[in-house]
């Protein structure tokens, strides 16, 4: 699948991005004929501009654990919290609620909210473990945010790369099966000594270059391709990727044609 830019005056505006991977919480692009610094204003604009609900003011009525009362605080902003946009003009507040006894250990699943649609993204995240005798008594107050004012707001792990290009010189070596031990990604394959890519699985070279340093150019060359770059994308769960992304070029386009109207003025 692959989505051509529009062509407007100028020869070189003809963007085209194919997907190489999609996952519920993960995806792949791959994005040629432009600069870099295009996809990094997506990925700025991902991480610092894309607003999530996240647990910010907490009211500590009892603590008894090995945990002091900031840590716990810090540990229940950084859970990812499901989030409804529409929930933002509404200013409505959720409220969480957490009163347990040990022992026991106290996960994201027994927070209770005063909203059954905003809950935690995963109910099994360690919050605290509780001794026997210990307790906790709580109250958690949401709010929207961007990753501008704190990252626990961030909703995506989001990071690009040019695509790689490895020309595999030899291929029969002596050493194939140790030179694609070397692969952290697991990418090389040796067979009856003979040393290549895994099918499909090119896009995922991190270009570390540990296959070069070990095996030496002669054998393997690592470089990348400065038109191509591979585009991931993870979600920490609070919105989904297509959310994610529409919010975060909606954004995009908004600075725009704010900076197209400021000069025009
Ligand atoms: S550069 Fe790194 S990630 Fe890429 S093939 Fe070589 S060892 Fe694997």
């Amino acid at each position: 699948m692959q989505k051509k830019g529009r062509q407007k005056g100028q020869e070189n505006v003809n963007m085209a991005v194919e997907v190489i991977s999609k996952g519920e919480n993960r995806a792949q692009f791959l994005i040629t004929d432009t600069h870099f610094s295009v996809v990094n204003a997506l990925r700025r604009a991902i991480i610092t501009g894309v607003k999530t609900i996240a647990i910010d003011d907490v009211i500590i009525y009892n603590n008894t654990s090995t945990m002091y009362d900031e840590i716990l605080a810090h540990r229940l902003g950084l859970i990812p919290i499901k989030t409804i946009p529409e929930l933002e003009r509404s200013k409505k507040e959720v409220v969480f609620t957490l009163k347990e006894i040990g022992p026991k250990i106290v996960h994201s699943g027994d927070l209770k909210s005063s909203d059954p649609d905003i809950v935690p993204v995963y109910d099994d995240m360690v919050i605290v473990p509780l001794k026997l005798g210990e307790s906790i008594d709580l109250e958690a107050k949401t709010k929207f945010g961007d990753g501008n004012e704190h990252t626990k707001f961030t909703p995506a792990h989001v990071f690009y790369h040019f695509y790689p290009k490895i020309d595999i010189t030899k291929e029969n070596v002596k050493n194939a099966s140790q030179i694609a031990e070397k692969c952290p990604v697991n990418i090389l394959e040796a067979e009856d000594g003979k040393l290549s890519v895994k099918k499909g699985q090119l896009s995922r070279c991190i270009l570390c270059g540990a296959c070069e340093d070990f095996a030496g150019k002669d054998i393997i060359r690592v470089s990348s391709d400065n038109k191509k770059i591979v585009f991931e994308i993870e979600s920490w769960g609070q919105l989904s990727l297509k959310q994610i992304v529409d919010e975060a070029l909606d954004l995009l386009m908004e600075e725009a044609e704010a900076v197209k109207e400021s000069i025009i003025k």
